[in-house]
């Protein structure tokens, strides 16, 4: 691709590893422009996420998509260094357990089917096993768990964000602080990236990574990207609890919790899930959180929170699954949108997969295909049963 003008809209984690696999590629020879209007990611979701990674997924390409990105992370010091400066992610390998009654066992088994077929390595618990595994766990009104052994954990996503940032402007990206209005178009073919001071920036390529404010980008474009913030509280909470060995639990009744250095973070899906709510903790959801806490670990009785947090979900109300891809009618224009909660494990894959259609031409790694806008179109969901 010879001295091509790529446009990035936001700077997160997506659009800055996809800035960094784009200048990292042999083949590229053209020039990147981050525009990001808010350089302190006040209210990026990278920077309010709870960073964690599985592989128990139920779709191959959110699975193959997490193996990556773990392979990555695992690797980052020989991927993301800038000279002596060594990203260090504390990635901790600890398995995701999710735990189902008998109502969401048939779900579990048939997850784990397709979950060992993709190499995933996951073992399947019955609540006997469990209870000797994790004493500390109420198991009474359980059918069956499933616990990741090894390629799942946690990591320090904002640092992962920094590390993509650091060196993609080491390879020579430019991050430039500026407020997107949308997208400039003519015959089919984007020109630029209007601004709301009026400037318009010229591009060849421009990719929507603007997180949970993708949509509005796309007004005018003819395409209604399904995407919105859900807004989703993080608890920090302190107990004399021991959970040794604790992973990162998932409750049949939607709630996750996994420990963080002395302390436990945990969340839970609000009631009332409404679209572009206020970026305040929802405190009332503590006295649930605590109640079901304290029913699956009877330790938790005693629970402090010590702080909370909020962050958007970027969240595809058509499926719950990414778009990634071609706009349907703007060939350049490339989306990178509706995460749904698991952008940050995925971000090393998605850098890498639009690098390659930018610069290859088709996906040469994993093939993201299925995650492509089309299906939105046809209306044919790529429906993800392990939702958080
Ligand atoms: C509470 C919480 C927990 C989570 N837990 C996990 C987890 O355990 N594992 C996991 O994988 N994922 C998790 N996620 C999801 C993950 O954090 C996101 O999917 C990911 O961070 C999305 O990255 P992004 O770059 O697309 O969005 P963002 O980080 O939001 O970045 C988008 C950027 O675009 C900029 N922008 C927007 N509009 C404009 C504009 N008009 N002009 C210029 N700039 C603009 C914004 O300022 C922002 O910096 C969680 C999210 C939350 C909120």
């Amino acid at each position: 691709m010879a001295q091509q003008h790529i446009v990035i809209v936001g700077g997160g984690v997506i659009g800055s590893a996809i800035a960094y696999f784009l200048a990292a590629h042999p083949h590229f020879d053209g020039r990147v422009t981050v525009l990001e209007r808010d350089p302190t990611y006040t209210h990026a979701s990278s920077a309010l996420s709870a960073s964690s990674i599985r592989q128990q997924f139920s779709t191959p390409v959110n699975i193959h998509m997490s193996q990556f990105g773990f392979e990555f992370m695992r690797d980052i010091h020989q991927h993301l260094a800038v000279d002596d400066d060594v990203p260090e992610l504390g990635l901790t390998e600890h398995g995701y357990l999710y735990l189902a009654t008998e109502a969401g066992a048939a779900v579990l088994r048939d997850n784990h089917l397709l979950q060992k077929a993709e190499q995933v390595n996951v073992a399947l618990l019955e609540p006997q096993a469990l209870a000797q595994k994790f004493p500390w766990l109420n198991v009474d009104d359980l059918a069956l768990a499933s616990l990741g052994l090894s390629g799942e954990g946690w990591f320090d996503g904002y640092g992962l964000l920094m590390a993509f940032r650091r060196k993609a402007r080491s390879l020579g990206v430019s991050y430039v602080q500026a407020d997107v209005q949308g997208f400039a178009h003519a015959a089919g073919q984007v020109r630029g990236v209007s601004l709301q001071d009026g400037a318009m920036i010229a591009c060849d390529y421009a990719v929507n990574a603007a997180g949970a404010w993708a949509r509005p980008l796309l007004t005018d474009t003819g395409f209604d990207l399904p995407v919105v913030g859900r807004k989703r509280s993080v608890f920090v909470v302190s107990s004399p609890a021991q959970t040794p060995a604790c992973p990162l639990i998932i409750d049949p009744s939607g709630l996750w919790l996994r420990p963080e250095g002395q302390y436990w973070i945990c969340g839970l899906p609000p009631e009332d899930d409404s679209d572009d709510a206020p970026l305040e903790v929802d405190y009332e959801q503590f006295d649930t959180v605590w109640e079901i806490m304290a029913g699956r670990v009877p330790g938790f009785e005693a629970l402090r929170m010590q702080r909370a947090w909020a962050g958007y979900y970027e969240y595809n109300l058509f499926d719950q699954n990414a778009v990634i891809g071609a706009h349907p009618q703007l060939a350049n224009l490339i989306l990178a949108n509706g995460f749904s909660g698991h952008g940050m494990q995925h971000a090393p894959a998605v850098g890498r997969g639009i690098a390659e259609l930018l610069v290859e031409g088709a996906y040469s790694s994993i093939d993201l295909s299925p995650l492509s806008a089309q299906r939105l179109l046809r209306k044919r969901p790529l429906l993800e049963k392990n939702v958080i």
